[in-house]
């Protein structure tokens, strides 16, 4: 668990922004926090709620004791001060009714509503809009009024991946604070001393590069979180004539568990290219090493990586999984360039 702003890692100018603005009695409002996954968005809006709420330490220490009730609440997301709202799992937006309530109780209750009941803890309120990302016009519309005039002694937080997914009548509303992406470093002090692990150098900073800064990508590749399906993997990939259509299936199939939920997918597709990246350079290595480099090796290497750097930009998740265990099992990489 995260216990004080230190471990932020990376993020000193948001913290030393926020403190002024505290210290100077100017926080409030709207904010809107803008990052990639895993770049410490969560841990920040945890960290700012327990610092204006923490029982034994003054907000402008910027130190949250972490063990008092408020903080712990906090954390277990069971305050009373602190208001919430995200998307559902099963929907594609977050729903007018989260925001202003049912429609026979419009207004008295959800986010708006229960934003403005007086804090029960005599201190600040917080209000947190995770998946900004996924607010549609009609939900925005709700909201603006609360964005525009939030009661005193109470902080909007919004959390979302990219400012372009925001609507422009909320970005209008909220200050802008960008959180990430981190450094290389950054990444590798986060792991190490957040996160406690104890892996060599080496292999800390090839997960941070083939995760690309998300660390819970990195974490999942490093804590081997997916044996079972690392393991399955190699074992097509090790194969002397991989076969296109077997892995094809595998990586479908794997993907489909992962759940309906596209950054869901997503993650568990950019899991399955790490793993190949990540075989492939082992692979390159042990070759170098004995002096019986493949041609093919680097050219699955490369082909991975590409895999990797497509996935972001590309909509068709089957197109690209077709297209990577075709080429994997050639050991050649399609003429028709990168997908754009
Ligand atoms: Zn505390």
């Amino acid at each position: 668990m995260t216990s004080n702003w230190s471990e932020l890692v990376g993020q000193d100018h948001v913290r030393s922004g926020l403190q002024a603005a505290i210290s100077q009695n100017r926080l409030g409002g709207s904010y809107l926090l803008i990052g990639p996954n895993g770049t410490g968005k969560h841990t920040l809006v945890d960290l700012l709620a327990r610092t204006l709420l923490c029982r034994i330490s003054e907000p402008q220490a910027m130190m949250p004791c972490g063990h008092c009730e408020a903080c712990q609440q906090v954390t277990a997301g069971t305050h009373p001060d602190v208001v919430r709202v995200a998307k559902p799992k099963d929907k594609t937006v977050i729903p007018v009714k989260e925001f202003i309530g049912e429609q026979d109780a419009r207004m008295k209750e959800g986010f708006c509503h229960d934003l403005r009941i007086r804090p029960l803890m005599g201190g600040w309120k917080v209000g947190i809009i995770d998946d900004a990302d996924f607010l549609n016009e009609e939900g925005a519309n709700c909201l603006l009024k609360t964005l525009e005039e939030p009661p005193s002694k109470t902080v909007i937080l919004l959390i979302g991946t990219s400012e372009q997914k925001q609507l422009p009548t909320i970005r209008s509303r909220c200050q802008t604070i960008r959180v990430g992406p981190l450094s290389r470093e950054a990444s590798c002090r986060l792991l190490r001393e957040v996160h406690g692990l104890e892996e060599s150098e080496a292999d800390v900073l090839e997960a941070v590069e083939i995760s690309g800064g998300d660390i819970h990508a990195a974490l999942r590749l490093l804590q081997g979180e997916s044996g079972q399906i690392r393991s399955t993997l190699i074992r097509f990939l090790e194969s002397r004539t991989p076969d296109p259509v077997a892995i094809s299936k595998f990586f479908s199939q794997q993907v489909n568990e992962a759940g309906k939920d596209p950054p869901k997918r997503r993650a568990m597709l950019r899991d399955l290219f790490s793993i190949s990246v990540q075989h492939f350079r082992q692979q390159l290595r042990a070759e170098v090493f004995t002096g019986q480099s493949l041609p093919k090796t680097s050219i699955r290497l490369d082909r991975s990586l590409r895999a990797l750097r497509e996935l972001d930009r590309s909509a068709n998740q089957s197109a690209l999984i077709e297209s990577f265990a075709s080429d994997i099992a050639a050991g050649e990489s399609s003429e028709l360039g990168e997908i754009g």
